[in-house]
């Protein structure tokens, strides 16, 4: 019985389970060992109908809806009552601050992608292989806030393959510039997202609210955990961001300068070598190589190589030296698995791993 007990599932609500990020934690959460979906939320236009009805027209996977979530009954977002242990949130940033606040102070654990409260001073900001130890700041957020949830954020779709690609070479040799160019895929837009008229044929220059977060963000990640905030890295980000007209896949140039003196081949072999803590604890989501590194330097290309490891695995290649900064590099990651739900599912299998998610 006991045993039994051990192996009970965690029962997890997805709020904003219509969408792009939404229809993706249902896909990844198929056969989950350790969370099964038992409520799914959105806005109240969706609210009374059942999963299947809501995304008519607009399920945009490449494997059918779950035979398990086709009939379940969608319900109102801003009710935080969902028969669940935690949620996790792709919901709509124009109402997720609220949604979430609400969640959380009902005692839910909320695991979201939305950039509400990436930048809060009591709020981790989590990437599992680059700043687990962020973790540890949640007590101070629940007091604070006097919440018995908590929220956890992951970051923006581009600044997880970035801190992932640089996180070795900033443990072994500091990093004190970087300059990247992003070619950002369509699917990062939502759906229906960027009109075809405009995508097709083209690259568009801006992306709004996009370079902001791309300078911000890496700094908490790579920054440090206090008892009662974040120190942030002392690093210098300049970003330019682009809509390109792939459909999965955030690929990036980028250009960083070192505060130690190294070389090319000693960078390399950190890559290869970079192990973080979702490998050691063996987490479900965990890909073996977090990062891979391209030999052939025609690689990463977004179609051949954005769904390594299940899109779990960022691409890494072309490292060599820079004549203005240091080093320049490609990296790859796919934008809604490792960039969103897919990174907000490793976060939970860590939270619950040490003992911040539990049955309610
Ligand atoms: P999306 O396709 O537009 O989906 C938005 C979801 O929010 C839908 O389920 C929608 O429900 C729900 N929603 C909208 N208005 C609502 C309301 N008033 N009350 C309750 N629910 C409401 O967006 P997405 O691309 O999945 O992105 C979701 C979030 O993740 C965003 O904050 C986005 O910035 C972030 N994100 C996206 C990506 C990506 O690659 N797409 C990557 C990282 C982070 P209905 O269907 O009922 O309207």
């Amino acid at each position: 019985m006991d045993k039994e007990k051990s192996f009970k599932k965690l029962k997890v609500g997805i709020l904003g389970a219509t969408g792009t990020v939404g229809q993706k934690f249902i896909v990844l959460l198929q056969n989950h060992p350790w969370f099964e979906i038992s409520a799914l939320a959105a806005s109240k236009e969706s609210a009374g109908k059942t999963y299947e009805e809501a995304v008519k027209g607009r399920w945009k996977q490449e494997v059918d809806i779950p035979e398990s979530i086709r009939g379940i009954v969608i319900q109102d977002a801003s009710k935080p009552n969902l028969k669940c242990d935690f949620v996790f949130s792709g919901l709509d940033a124009g109402v997720a601050g609220e949604i979430e606040k609400a969640f959380a102070a009902a005692g839910y654990g909320v695991i979201s992608n939305t950039k509400n409260y990436r930048t809060e001073q009591d709020v981790p900001l989590m990437v599992p292989e680059v700043n687990p130890d962020h973790a540890s700041i949640i007590p101070f957020q629940q007091k604070r806030r006097k919440w018995t949830g908590f929220i956890v954020t992951n970051p923006n779709c581009v600044v997880v393959p970035l801190v992932m690609a640089l996180k070795p070479v900033m443990d072994k040799f500091g990093v004190s510039k970087i300059m990247l160019t992003s070619m950002q895929a369509i699917s990062g837009a939502g759906y229906p997202g960027v009109p075809s008229l405009d995508i097709l044929d083209n690259v568009i220059p801006m992306i709004g609210g996009e370079e902001p977060k791309v300078e911000w963000e890496p700094l908490k990640l790579l920054g440090d955990v206090k008892k009662d905030g974040f120190k942030l890295a002392n690093i210098k980000i300049s970003a330019q961001c682009n809509r390109v007209p792939t459909k999965d896949g955030h690929f990036l140039t980028v250009a960083f300068s070192t505060r130690k003196p190294a070389k090319v081949g000693e960078i390399k072999r950190l890559i290869k070598n970079f192990k973080g803590e979702p490998q050691k604890m063996k987490l479900p989501s965990a890909p073996q190589k977090p990062l891979f590194y391209h030999e052939d330097e025609y690689r990463p290309q977004t179609r051949l190589d954005r769904d390594r490891e299940g899109g779990m695995s960022v691409s890494v290649g072309r490292l060599r030296e820079d004549a203005v900064l240091d080093f320049k590099m490609v990296v790859l990651g796919h934008n809604t698995i490792r960039g969103a739900a897919g990174a907000a599912i490793l976060n939970a299998e860590l939270l619950h791993k040490k003992g911040y998610l539990k049955a309610r």
